[in-house]
């Protein structure tokens, strides 16, 4: 049985704005999950109202099968990181961890043992006489993450919890974050609006947009079976080109090319005739030069990046800008124009009124 349960839970705020729409999710033990969607799609607002911050407007909350509805924090069994963590500043990081277990009178040898092992998970054995205010950036943010974990829960919340970190720390706190999720096996709430942060730890997805969930999957499942435009644009980095044609004769052309929609959708490409269509590929979807079995195009190169490992090529396509991912090799010059492929296999098609992948 799934350990939390959120059927249909809504959140309508005091001034009637209507916040998360019919939210639905089943998180299996030790699992976790990661909510990510822009800035004020939701995803705080559900974390509050699983860590009984907020209250349920509508819907069912269920902790291992449970009605947790009106359940206060402690009886939810939750720690909760933020992204603004407050340490007691006139304490040493070692009162830092132990306070809370000091206040629920828990036996001094207990918290010791508990202190250590917790410092130990996080690389603080040798800070724990330290002050905050003599700690970096990313150990007051370990720190902040030891006061929730010390706490034996059995769901751990996290908000946006590396957002004031600099990439380099973040990149670090984020395989320390998994890996002391693996050592814990608390099952997991994560938000974030970064989507790499989501790809690089989630078991599954949640993918989040103006209160609505869009899509739920684990993160080879978001990515290579988007449901919608929405999905398929904010997962993936650079994200995925698209390009908005009419239907007719069963083609769209593209670059003076006719593109044969029926190769991809067979005899259902007989709905979109005299229709428009997004035509959707990613930049790591393309092959340079011309391939058997895919779409040939042609851009004009507008801007190169090169990034170590790969390049991104800023074309523009009959004055559609798409981006193109390729070898460092493979760069090629300003102003030129380059011919690619893109394999059918590659290729997402989306309703473009619905916005819906056919
Ligand atoms: P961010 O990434 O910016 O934190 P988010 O996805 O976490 O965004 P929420 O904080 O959950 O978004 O907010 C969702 C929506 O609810 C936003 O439009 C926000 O303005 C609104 N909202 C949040 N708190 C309240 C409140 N107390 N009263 C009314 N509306 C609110």
């Amino acid at each position: 049985m799934a350990y939390i349960t959120l059927k249909n839970i809504n959140k309508i705020y005091p001034n009637g704005f209507h916040a998360v729409h019919d939210f639905n999710l089943e998180a299996e033990r030790g699992e976790f999950i990661v909510f990510v969607g822009p800035s004020g799609c939701g995803k705080s607002t559900t974390l509050r109202m699983i860590a009984g911050l907020e209250d349920i407007s509508k819907g069912e909350f269920l902790i291992d099968g449970q009605l947790a509805n009106n359940w206060g924090p402690r009886e939810r069994e939750v720690a909760m990181v933020f992204q603004s963590y407050a340490l007691y500043p006139n304490m040493t990081v070692y009162d830092n961890l132990a306070f809370g277990l000091s206040l629920q009178g828990v036996d001094e040898d207990v918290i010791d043992e508990r202190v250590r092992k917790t410092a130990k998970i996080l690389g603080l054995t040798d800070y724990l006489d330290r002050m905050p205010r003599a700690l970096s950036g990313g150990q007051r943010q370990r720190v902040a993450v030891g006061r929730s974990i010390i706490r034996k829960v059995g769901i751990f919340l996290m908000d946006e919890p590396l957002s004031n970190l600099d990439a380099k720390q973040r990149v670090t706190m984020r395989s320390e974050i998994t890996q002391i999720h693996r050592e814990t096996g608390a099952t997991t709430i994560y938000v974030t609006h970064d989507q790499t942060e989501a790809m690089t730890m989630a078991d599954r997805i949640v993918v989040m947009k103006n209160g609505y969930v869009q899509q739920i999957g684990t993160p080879k499942d978001v990515y290579f079976n988007p449901r919608n435009m929405f999905v398929a644009g904010f997962i993936g980095e650079p994200p995925m080109n698209f390009i908005r044609r009419k239907v007719e004769n069963g083609c769209i052309t593209v670059a003076g090319h006719a593109f044969d929609l029926g190769k991809k959708l067979g005899d259902k490409v007989k709905d979109y005739e005299g229709k428009e269509i997004v035509f959707g590929f990613r930049p790591e979807g393309i092959v340079l030069g011309e391939k058997e079995n895919a779409y040939i195009a042609e851009g004009t190169v507008e801007l190169t990046e090169m990034l170590g490992d790969n390049a991104n090529v800023y074309v523009d396509i009959d004055s559609d800008k798409s981006i193109l991912k390729v070898t460092p090799h493979e760069i090629p010059e300003m102003d030129s124009q380059v011919t690619f492929s893109i394999p059918y296999e590659s290729v997402y098609l989306f309703d473009a009124v619905t916005e819906m992948v056919i």
